[in-house]
């Protein structure tokens, strides 16, 4: 029955014109990035998220927010790239040998999709591999690591992590390019979120009404699973190799 449905997965693949793929937390996980709140243990267990997450907890204490996604950053740059994101940098390459469009819409801040060699990716929250000053959005590619919050150069602002906080849009374009793309794609790829969080719902449904296949690929069933064209149960890790070959 899996193995029918690998099979019909990766039959729908080799013919797409146009391709999209969602990334969530999942993915990540499998190179072990805990979730956001899943790391808020030890020294951060007495925070809420809205403590370390929003623009006003940057305003009141930017030192413990600054603290927060630098820690955050240390362990992604610790992190490797794992098999499920290696596929889907392979199945761009693939995609541009044959003149398809390919597309990557990540929920993730970590920057592992670009780590291993995707190029057109859409980061929906950002990505904590990128600083930004808190007043006019300058950004910075370099800054003192012994400064907390360390300033913008050019305006003298506080620099945070160019994520987006609860209660932040999204930026400006990524989700209609996204929203775009799974409306002219043939097959969209659901991976390792839970689906019906905003906005990987809209994607997906968007895809759904343009008619394209939508693949999904998480351990456990989800809530967008009774809607999807096809479901496959397992790891991005394990799973998406075998989508691409
Ligand atoms: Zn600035």
């Amino acid at each position: 029955m899996m193995d029918d449905s690998v099979a019909k997965a990766r039959e729908a693949i080799r013919d797409a014109r146009s391709i999209a793929v969602l990334t969530g937390a999942g993915i990540s996980a499998e190179s072990g990035i805990p979730t956001f709140r899943d790391a808020m243990t030890g020294l951060w267990a007495r925070f809420r998220p809205e403590d370390l997450a929003t623009p006003e907890a940057f305003q009141r204490d930017p030192r413990t927010v600054w603290d927060w996604y630098a820690a955050r950053r240390a362990q992604a740059a610790d992190a490797l790239p794992n098999a499920g994101h290696r596929a889907l940098a392979a199945l761009e390459e693939a995609c541009a040998a044959r003149g398809a469009e390919f597309i990557l819409v990540t929920q993730n801040v970590d920057g592992l999709h670009h780590a291993s060699g995707s190029r057109n990716v859409v980061e929906l929250h950002g990505s904590i591999r990128r600083v930004k000053c808190f007043d006019n959005g300058h950004p910075a590619s370099s800054w003192d690591p012994d400064g907390a919050p360390p300033r913008c150069l050019a305006c003298g602002a506080m620099l945070r992590p160019d994520v987006v906080w609860f209660g932040e849009v999204l930026p400006g374009g990524a989700l209609d390019a996204a929203l775009r793309a799974a409306a002219k794609c043939d097959v969209l790829l659901s991976v390792g979120t839970s689906g019906l969080v905003e906005p990987a719902a809209s994607l997906a449904f968007a895809a759904l009404e343009a008619g394209a296949a939508v693949i999904e690929v998480n351990p456990a069933a989800t809530p967008l699973t009774p809607h999807v064209t096809l479901a496959l149960r397992g790891a991005a890790g394990e799973i998406l190799p075998r989508l691409v070959v």
